[in-house]
Parts: C-alpha cells; structure tokens; sequence
C-alpha cells in the first residue's frame, strides 16, 4: 500500500481524525484517502488548468505516480464527462482490464458501469460508462466507425512510450481529429523521460512533468554471463528470500511458458525447505492470466511472508505492483521482428534496451530503497545493449493497420503522419498481401471484400477466410475454426502424469487425417453438442478456460457475419468447401513437401517444417497450407491443413500459376495423397 510516510507530506490540509473514527473509516474512503498520497496528486489542480489551458498536452511522470488512474478520475471530478467520456488507451488488455477494475473500486462504482473497459472481443462497458480504459488497438477500430470520435471529450494515449503499432497510429489520427474538434482534449501520457520527442511532434505540446518519487536502487550485475538465465533467476528469488530483509520481489520473464516453468521448480524446491523459510508467495501475472488470478498479484503481502511476482514486461509500466523492493532482470524479452522480404515475423527471445533496463530497475525503488539483481554483467550492459528499442511500426507486419487505415479512407500512406515512418518495403509488402487477398484494386483503393473484410477485428487473413466462407457455403464452420484460432495454443493440456492419455484423446480429433484446423473445428463442435460441457473437457484433456474464450469470440463473430451480410450456414460434411475457404485467406502461406520431410514455402522460397503437436506431423502430406510460422529450434508451421495444388491456381489465379505448383516431373510422381478430396 501507499506509504504512510510519504503521504504525510501531502495531507497536511486534512482534518487530523482520531483512531476510532478511522477505524470504522469504510473502504471507499480508505482509498479515497490513498488516492491523496500518490505523486500526481499535488499537482491535481494544476494538471486541471493545463488541460483547460491548452488542447493537447504531454504528460510524463515515473510509474506509480498515480497517470493512469487518477488523470481519468480528475477529468471525471472536473466535469469533463458531462459531454462526452473520457477514453484512455493501454498498449496491453491486462492493464486496460485491470486498471479499469481499480479505478471503479476507488469511485466505488460496479466495473461496466460508469467505469469499463474495452478490449478485443470483450466489452465491459454500458450506456453509462464515463471513463473507458481500452487497449489501442480497440480505439482504432472505434475509428472505423466514429471518425471523429464524437462521443469522446478527452482522449488520452496512455503509455505512449511503449510505441506500439496501433499506439503510433493513433498519434497521426488524434492529431489530425484534433485539428477540426477544437473541443476535444489529446493527453499523451508516458513514463520515460524523451518526451520531446511527443511534444515535437504534437506542434510543440507543452510537457507536464510529475516530479517522482524515486529512491535509490542499487544495481548488482553477475561477475559472469549466465548459462542459463531462468536458473539464474530462480536461485536468486531463493537467495533473496532466505538472506535479504522482507520485501517483495519482482522476476522479469519473457512469457506464460516461462513462467508457467518458473512457478513449477519455485515451488518444487520450496518444498525442499520444509519449513524452514518463511512462506514465499508465488504470483504470476502475463497477458492470458485469467481475470480472477490477476488480482492476487495487487493484494498485500502479509506481515511473515514474501511475495515473488513473476512478470513479463506488462510490470515494466504498466502496472504497479507496491511493495516490490528486489527486481530480478535476466536481461530478455520476447520481441517481435519482421522480415519485409519473406514476408515472416517471428518472436524471439531478444536482449532488452538499456531503456528498459533502467525501467525494470526502477520498479524496486518506489517506495523505499531497492536492489536490483541483473543477470548479465555490467560490460554487457553497457557495450551491448541497445539505447532503446525500435517502436513496434518498424518491426512488423503491417497488413492489418493499412487495411484499417484503407477503411478510414487514408490512402495515400507515404504521405501519413508518422512519428517515426515504417520501412517502406514493409508498407509495399501489405499493400501486395490486400492486393493479393483481393482487399485492394490495382489503384490501391479497398474493394467490396476488403470493406468486408475490415470489419473483423482479426488478421486480413482470418478475415479473408471467413468472407470466403461465404462462397463456399461453410461460414458457420469456419468462424468456429478463426474462433479457436484466435485463442491461441491453449486449448489442449497435457498434464505430465498423463501424457499418453491426453495425446490419445487429441488425436481422436484428428481421426482421418483431417488437419489441425478441421480437428480445432471438430473440438468446438463436439463441445457444443455437449452442450458446452465442462466435464466434456476434462475427459477430453481440453481447456475450458479457452473454450470459453473461443465461444465468445464465436458469438462476435457471428454478429459481424450479420453486419456483413454473410449467412451462417454449416456445409460439415465437405470438407473440401472448407478447405478451400480456408486457402482462400492462407494461400500465401502454402508449403511444398522435399524427399527430406522439410517443407518448401512456395511463394518466397523457405524451409520449413510441420510443428510436432500438429496432427500432420506424422502425415506429411505432399502440400499444405500453414497458419502460422514459429521459430524454436526450426521454423515451424503451426496449424497445418493438406490442400491440392490446383486449389491455389483456382483460388488465387493472380498469385499462383500452374508453373508455381507443378513438380518438376510430375507426371511421374504419385499423384497427391488425394485426401483433401475424400
Ligand atoms: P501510473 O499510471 O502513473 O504508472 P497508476 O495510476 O497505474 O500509476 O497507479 C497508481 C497507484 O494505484 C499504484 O501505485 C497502486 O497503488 C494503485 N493501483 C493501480 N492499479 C491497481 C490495482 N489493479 N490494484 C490495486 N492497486 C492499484
Ligand atoms: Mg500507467
């Protein structure tokens, strides 16, 4: 909890209370006193006058000084919302969720109502919602349909240093929104100091800064590289724990499997303690945590134990965790990257910037001196790691942003503001993807299944699958299949103890060699028959959790066949219609097999491989067409599904010729393995 020391400084204008009127104090009004011993709060008033002096403004103050929910809450308390609400947007769905639940609890409101949030296929807000937390993304698919953001009086870009895709986008949209609604309010919030960065390119902005609280933290790096950081890691929570004074620690991982590992040896070597250490408190906290696990990580340590936080980046700054006083930093992080050549983004385990070294450093240091464990050493830090990291534009596959951008009616995107331009053979390399899925003409402007496409929240691929269902009268099977695609690789579960069991019950699904996408659909409508059983997945080894997800995603999905125009109609038992809407939207990632059982991509010519957990991985079928690509150990195909060769001439006849699919002598060669057309 906020200190009570520091808060003293700031309450000197309340009325002093005696111990039993603050003992039947009621929640509400204990953190409404809270709210007063944050950083910002002192500067409540002036932050108020800014706002009303000036139309758009840069907010910078250090994590924890109170930007996120408290700015909202004043603009709430200044009557800002009176004629319109106020939007506030997160770079990551946890923190828009889990902010939006602690700003409702401090205005003592139920979460949906006057405080919601919103985010990719779940809105948690209503006719009254005031102050709505949203990751970025979802503020830009709000565009789509509210170009001028009308129902908003104040937008502001939260975490505006994070810099991701959408983030930066948002920049050269508000920034124009801004110049014809004289009555709209921009704030740009961040936590890291360069913003003149934002101030320039915000016509000059002026930059309120929130002074910080920040005590030292002292920095220890290992004498050594480490051979293996999450080891590392794991011994120094222990050490810590048995040796250091009591203070929570904060571990920064790359990901749920990682952590998900972590947990798992933390626990299994507390055990071995016995009792002879104080209670360690184990709480993770990454992007897919489900909601009521989140909150465990914001609930006080008590008096004898030791809370241990093991985080990805989302506790760099975008949450506040008090009471943190270690920070363990092996020094990784999973980045995107993005080949504009081959047209393959990946996400690797990559060094983090010197930038976010200090950040993580500084999380231990909030509110009382802390220690900060590095796990490489100090001439790495400072020879080889990079000054900041690249923003997010630069670094990825931009189909999906010029396909919104398209809809928005920007064309011309050489020309578009921003604030630090994408790499130009990216740029071409979406506009060739949309021209290819048929979303965009010769002249570069959006065609009837690109305008159909766009109002789908997922990948113009994905999307582009689903408008093709329409062709082939399979749409109910196929948002089903985008539905459990959307959801990720959650939904089987192998616990270690039965392995054979559950891979036995997994390839029941994949009875016929169907493919991994069929077999996804074959899951989803097993479980609906069951009537969306949940002991149904406990005999199956599948995750309801995810099921769940999936379900709702579905039922969006379904609302926006409608908006479309597309039927929902079931076409189960030909396979071949789905196949091949599904090659509609993936033919770009189609892959040839080689005598070596690796696979060749056909278009940009790559090897690959099946990935083992796919029902094909034994199969090896001559031809396939892929979801996604990751790379482990190899490049791997995720999500498999057999396709003939003429499928790609007959569906994609702009992209693929006979020459392309053709074997060097084929006439000689077996002809397919046929069972994409059984
Ligand atoms: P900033 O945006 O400047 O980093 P925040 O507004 O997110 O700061 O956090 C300010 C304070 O609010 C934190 O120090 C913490 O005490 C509290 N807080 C924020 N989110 C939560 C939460 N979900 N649960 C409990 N406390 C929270
Ligand atoms: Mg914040």
């Amino acid at each position: 909890k906020a200190s009570v020391m520091d808060g003293d400084k700031f309450d000197n204008d309340l009325p002093t209370e005696s111990p039993e009127t603050s003992k039947a104090k009621s929640e509400l009004e204990k953190l409404q006193e809270d709210r007063k011993t944050l950083p910002i709060y002192p500067y409540r008033d002036d932050l108020l006058k800014a706002v009303e002096d000036f139309q758009v403004l840069v907010i910078v103050g250090e994590t924890g000084s109170g930007k996120t929910t408290q700015i909202p809450q004043y603009l709430h308390e200044a009557g800002y919302t009176k004629h319109g609400k106020v939007g506030c947007t997160q770079p990551r769905r946890v923190a828009a969720m889990s902010v939006a639940a602690r700003v409702s609890q401090e205005m003592g409101v139920k979460l949906g109502h006057e405080v919601g949030y919103s985010i990719r296929f779940e809105d948690c807000t209503s006719e009254k919602t005031v102050l709505k937390y949203m990751t970025d993304g979802m503020l830009l698919r709000e565009l789509l349909g509210e170009p001028d953001l009308a129902s908003y009086s104040v937008i502001m870009v939260d975490e505006a240093h994070e810099r991701t895709v959408s983030t930066d986008i948002l920049f050269g949209l508000v920034k124009d929104i801004a110049r014809f609604r004289k009555d709209i309010k921009l704030l740009i919030s961040s936590a890291t100091l360069d913003a003149e960065k934002f101030s320039d390119f915000f016509d000059s902005a002026p930059i309120f800064k929130i002074p910080g609280r920040r005590y030292p933290v002292e920095i220890h790096y290992t004498k050594a590289p480490e051979a293996d950081y999450l080891d590392a890691a794991i011994v120094t929570v222990l050490q810590i724990h048995v040796s250091q004074s009591p203070g929570d620690i904060l571990v920064f991982l790359t990901g749920q499997e990682e952590i998900e590992t972590a947990e798992e040896i933390l626990k299994h070597r507390i055990k071995g303690f016995g009792t002879k250490i104080a209670e360690l408190i184990i709480c993770p906290i990454y992007a897919n945590l489900p909601t009521e696990l989140q909150a465990k990580i914001f609930e006080p340590t008590p008096e004898a134990a030791r809370k241990v936080v093991l985080a990805t980046n989302i506790a760099e700054t975008s949450l506040t965790i008090d009471g943190i006083k270690y920070v363990i930093d092996p020094g990784f992080c999973k980045m995107k990257s993005y080949n504009p050549r081959t047209g393959m983004e990946s996400l690797l385990v990559t060094p983090i910037s010197k930038a976010s070294a200090n950040q993580r450093a500084g999380r231990s240091g909030r509110t009382g001196p802390g220690k900060c464990f590095r796990l490489y050493t100090a001439y790495n830090y400072y020879t080889e790691l990079d000054d900041n990291t690249p923003p997010e534009i630069q670094r990825t596959n931009l189909a999906s942003v010029v396909l919104s951008l398209k809809s928005l009616g920007i064309h011309d995107l050489i020309n578009f503001d921003f604030m630090d331009p994408p790499p130009a053979e990216a740029l071409l390399k979406a506009l060739e993807l949309l021209f290819a899925l048929s979303a965009l003409n010769k002249l570069g402007e959006l065609t009837k299944v690109g305008r159909r496409m766009a109002e789908f929240p997922l990948d113009p691929m994905l999307s582009k699958m689903i408008v093709a269902s329409d062709k082939y009268k399979c749409s109910d099977e196929v948002i089903s299949i985008s539905a459990m695609l959307s959801v990720g690789n959650s939904i089987f579960y192998r616990p270690k103890d039965k392995q054979v069991h559950a891979d036995n019950a997994r390839m029941n699904f994949h009875t016929g060699n169907v493919g991994d996408h069929i077999a996804l659909m074959k899951v989803y409508n097993s479980w609906r028959e069951t009537n969306y059983s949940t002991q149904w997945c406990y005999e199956n080894y599948i995750q309801v959790r995810s099921m769940k997800r999936a379900r709702d995603v579905r039922d969006q999905l379904e609302g926006l066949l409608e908006r479309v125009e597309i039927e929902l109609t079931s076409n189960l038992n030909d396979l071949e219609a789905i196949k091949k809407a599904i090659t509609s939207g993936f033919f770009p990632h189609s892959a040839r097999l080689q005598k070596n059982g690796s696979y060749r991509t056909v278009k940009h010519p790559q090897t690959v491989y099946i990935h083992p957990s796919s029902g094909l991985a034994q199969v090896l079928p001559r031809w396939v067409v892929y979801h996604e690509l990751v790379l482990t150990t190899k490049e791997y195909m995720r999500q498999v599904t057999e396709l003939k060769p003429d499928w790609l001439v007959e569906i994609a006849p702009h992209y693929y010729q006979m020459k392309d699919v053709e074997d060097p002598g084929s006439k000689k060669m077996p002809k397919g393995q046929g069972r994409a057309a059984e």
